[in-house]
C-alpha cells in the first residue's frame, strides 16, 4: 500500500513538473493507471491513494477485477487490442475505448452500447512508429475513421491514441507525439468534441506532455515492473 501510494505520488508530481515546463495547467494532464496483470487489492491500494481511472488489456481480467471493486466507482478504460467477440462485453462495462483501429469494431462498439449508459468515449490508435508488428492506423487515414465514428450514435469520438515504440531518444520520442498532436489538431479542425490526445507511458510521459498529452496512461512507474507468469521475463 504504501509503496503504491508513494508512487502515484512521484508521478503525479512528474507530470505536474512535465506541465509547469510546457506552460501548461496540471489539471489538463489526466493520469490513467494501467493495472494489467495487477491483482484487485494493488488496484484498490491506489484507489485508496486516490486514482479512479484504470486502463486494462484484457476483457476477462478487467471483469474479474470490476466484480472485486463494485461500488469504488472506478473508471474503466480498455486500451488493449480488441477483437469482435469481446466488443459486447467491452461496451457493457468501458467508459472509454483506447483501442479503435478499424469501422467493424467501431460498429459493433455502438451496436451493443446499452441505451442507459452515456455514450462509449473512444480514441483511434494511430501508428506512429511505422512498423508492421504495431497496432494503429496510418496517419492520414485516420480521418475517414473518424468520419464513420461520427456517424454512430452511441460513439463519443474524444481523440487519439497511440503506443511510440520505447527509444530513450527523447528528441524521436518528441517527434512522434508531434505527429499525434498534428493529427488532432486537424481532426479538431473539422470537430469541436475532439479534446484527448492519449500518450505517454512510464518512460516517456515528459516528452509526451510537452506535446500536449492530455491522458497519461501509467503502468510500471506506479505498480512495479510486470513479469511474465510463464518465462519471468518482462513483458508489456
Ligand atoms: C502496458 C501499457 C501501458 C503502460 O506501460 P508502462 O510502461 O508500464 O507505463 C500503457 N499503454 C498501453 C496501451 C499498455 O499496454
Amino acid at each position: 500500500m504504501a509503496i503504491i501510494a508513494a508512487n502515484l505520488q512521484a508521478v503525479r508530481e512528474r507530470i505536474a513538473r512535465a506541465a509547469a515546463a510546457a506552460e501548461r495547467s496540471p489539471d489538463s494532464v489526466h493520469l490513467l493507471a494501467v493495472s494489467k496483470t495487477c491483482d484487485a487489492a494493488r488496484l484498490r491500494d491506489a484507489w485508496q491513494a486516490g486514482q479512479r481511472a484504470f486502463g486494462e488489456n484484457f476483457v476477462q481480467e478487467a471483469l474479474a477485477k470490476a466484480h472485486e471493486l463494485t461500488h469504488l466507482g472506478i473508471e474503466w478504460h480498455f486500451i488493449g487490442p480488441l477483437q469482435s467477440n469481446k466488443t459486447r462485453q467491452v461496451a457493457e462495462f468501458f467508459a472509454w475505448v483506447h483501442s479503435i483501429e478499424r469501422e467493424r469494431i467501431a460498429q459493433r462498439l455502438n451496436d451493443a452500447r446499452p441505451a442507459h449508459l452515456p455514450p462509449l468515449n473512444v480514441l483511434i490508435q494511430i501508428n506512429v512508429s511505422g512498423e508492421a508488428s504495431k497496432s494503429g492506423v496510418a496517419p492520414g487515414m485516420e480521418r475517414d475513421l473518424a468520419a464513420a465514428i461520427r456517424r454512430m450514435p452511441r460513439l463519443r469520438l474524444r481523440g487519439l491514441m497511440a503506443i511510440p515504440e520505447p527509444t530513450p531518444d527523447t528528441a524521436l520520442q518528441r517527434t512522434r507525439f508531434a505527429l499525434l498532436r498534428q493529427l488532432k489538431e486537424k481532426l479538431q479542425a473539422d470537430d469541436s468534441g475532439i479534446d484527448t490526445l492519449s500518450m505517454g507511458m512510464s518512460d516517456d510521459l515528459e516528452a509526451a506532455i510537452s506535446e500536449g498529452a492530455t491522458i497519461v496512461r501509467v503502468g510500471t512507474a506506479i505498480f512495479g515492473t510486470r513479469k511474465n507468469v510463464k518465462t519471468g521475463t518482462r513483458t508489456v
